[in-house]
Parts: C-alpha cells; structure tokens; sequence
C-alpha cells in the first residue's frame, strides 16, 4: 500500500508548488475567508497553510487522507469544466506520502478539535486538541522517504519563485479572500479580501506605476472580459506581468497574447508588452483545459472569435 501511495503521489506532487497549490485549493473549497501560506526554503522543509473554514469533523479526519476520499462529489462529477477545483480525492493522500503531515482542524460547531499525524501515510497521533475553528496542515520534510525524487527539485530561490508566482495568481483569482503569504519569515503580502482587483495587484506586485492601470470591463456575445491593462505608456520588456484567466482558473494562451498584442499594435514598440491581469468568462462547452492538474494549457473550440473579444475588450479601455 505504502509503495503504491508514493507512486501514485509522484504524479501529483512533482514539487513543493503542487502541494501548496492543493492545500490552497482545499482551503478556497473550505469556504474559508481568511488564509495564511507559509514556507521555508522553497517549500522543501516547511509549508504551513491555515484557514478559517469549515474544518473537518473528528470522525472524517483520518478518511481525509484515504485515496479518493472526497467530500466534494459534485466537482468530481464535473471533472472536464475548467471551473472546477480540487483533484478527485487524491491531494492529502499523495501529500501525507512522500512528507511529514500535520493535520490541525475543528469545525466551528464543535468545542474541540483534533490534531492528526501522518508521517509517510502512517498515522502515527490522532488526539482532541484546542485550536481556533478551521483548518491548519502543516508539511515538512518533503521527499524525506524518496530521496531520489529530492534530488531532482530545484534550488529554495527556483522552487520559492514558482510558489511565489502560483500565491500571486491564486491572490488576484481571489481577490474576495484575504490571503497571506509569508516566505522565510517574510510576509511578502497579505491581501485586503475586499475584491478589489486593483488593490490586490497593487499589494501583490508592489508596483508603484500599476497604480495608473486601466479597468477592462467589457461584454459581447459569448464573452465577458475584465481586469487591467497598462496603458501604452506603461510596457514590459517581457510578458511576464500577463496573467490570464479563463473561467477563474488560470491559463497560458497563445490566442489571448494575439488579442493583446492586436489591441496595442501601433501603440507599443517592437519587443515591448503591455501589463495585463485578463479574466476571460466564457461557455465552459467552448473551452477544453487540460485534464492534468499542473498543466495549464488551454484550448478554445474557437480561436479567432477568442482572441476578436480580447482585442476588442482591451481597444476599449484605453
Ligand atoms: P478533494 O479536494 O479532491 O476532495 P483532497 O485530498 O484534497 O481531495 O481532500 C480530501 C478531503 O479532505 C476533502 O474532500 C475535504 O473534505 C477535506 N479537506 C481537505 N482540506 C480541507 C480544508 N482545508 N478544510 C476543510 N476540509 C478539508
Ligand atoms: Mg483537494
């Protein structure tokens, strides 16, 4: 059993970005309002992740880390939309594998909680515990049991960044959530939950002139496209401030950067790009994601009618 878990974990925890982004899902699903991230080096030895949501019942908390345990039947049943969070029951599992893992929780109607202990899926403590409603998971020693698979992430600063890129995106997907981060005993931000797009890339990419960018709000048949963009005044010499979304998940899409790139055309210089947070609604039917939770590619059964919206969605806001 134990030998197939960690098989099985290797698909979904390649590295310390897909647990964070897992646990970070479980607490958006939670209902949770309120959500710190913590890691230290890179994630590798520490990611601690606490929200105020809706917890888990004593009797359910050793069932949480069951493979294919989940209490979320209807997103299963939804698996191909691109809205749907989560990754059928198999997450705590394939994270209580390969780490140490701390389970902390109380729902809010009980008078205690629970704290739960799984070093590489043995639980080895499961006791009543004092603690604030909610649910805390602690994971440390990633790999401690495949020291093989250790040896292939990358350096803290390379494994931080793409954790810090995926607290960025999940904080600007959930500007109605306030969300902390904090990196080596650093906060690097700690949004204000107050839906404001604007203020949340302001806290987030700590950009003095993204005070000045312009508000998308746009709508045609089939599509609505929101968000910000730089105006021509402000670009990038890389695309690296592109952020898109599609359905609130986020995305790489080489049809959205045409629409970009379209609507500034003549506005922008050769090898300079606009900032730009999009987020694209649209038929979920007119939308194939890729099944793979840590992949982000897109496609759209219609390319040109995506990247018409875009253009036209972004020629109107500046
Ligand atoms: P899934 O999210 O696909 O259901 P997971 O393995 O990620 O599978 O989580 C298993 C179950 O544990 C969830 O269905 C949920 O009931 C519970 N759970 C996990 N994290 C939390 C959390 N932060 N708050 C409340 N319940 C949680
Ligand atoms: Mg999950």
């Amino acid at each position: 059993k134990n030998i197939s878990d960690k098989i099985a974990a290797g698909e979904v925890i390649e590295r310390p970005v897909s647990i964070v982004k897992e646990l970070l899902e479980n607490s958006i699903d939670s209902g949770a309002d309120t959500i710190s991230v913590e890691i230290k080096n890179g994630g590798k030895t520490f990611i601690r992740v606490t929200d105020n949501g809706c917890g888990i019942e004593a009797d359910q908390v050793e069932t949480a880390f069951l493979r294919h345990a989940t209490s979320k039947i209807e997103t299963v049943a939804d698996l191909t939309s691109i809205s749907s969070l989560g990754f059928r029951g198999e997450a705590l599992a394939s994270v209580a594998a390969v780490t140490q893992t701390t389970l902390i929780t109380r729902p809010e109607a009980e008078k205690t909680g629970r704290r739960l202990l799984i070093n590489g899926s043995e639980v080895v403590e499961n006791v009543p515990v004092g603690c604030p409603h909610g649910t805390t998971i602690i994971v440390t020693d990633l790999f401690y049991n495949t020291p093989a698979r250790r040896q292939f992430l990358k350096s803290d600063s390379a494994e931080s960044g793409m954790i810090i890129d995926l607290m960025s995106e999940m904080a600007l997907a959930y500007t109605d959530i306030k969300i902390q981060f904090i990196n080596n005993g650093n906060v690097l931000f700690a949004t204000a939950g107050d839906s404001s797009l604007k203020k949340t890339i302001m806290t987030v990419y700590r950009q003095r002139e993204y005070d000045d960018l312009a508000d998308v709000d746009f709508t045609t048949p089939g599509f609505t496209v929101t968000g910000c963009i730089s105006r021509p005044s402000l670009s990038r010499s890389t695309r690296r401030d592109q952020i898109f979304f599609v359905n609130g998940r986020i995305v790489k899409s080489k049809v959205i950067e045409k629409g970009l790139s379209e609507a500034y055309k003549e506005r922008l210089f050769k090898g300079r790009y606009p900032v730009a947070f999009l987020f694209l609604e649209t038929d979920p039917a007119s939308v194939d994601v890729n099944i793979h939770p840590n992949k982000k590619e897109v496609r759209f059964h219609d390319d040109k009618a995506v990247e018409l919206a875009v253009k036209e969605a972004v020629i109107d806001a500046l």
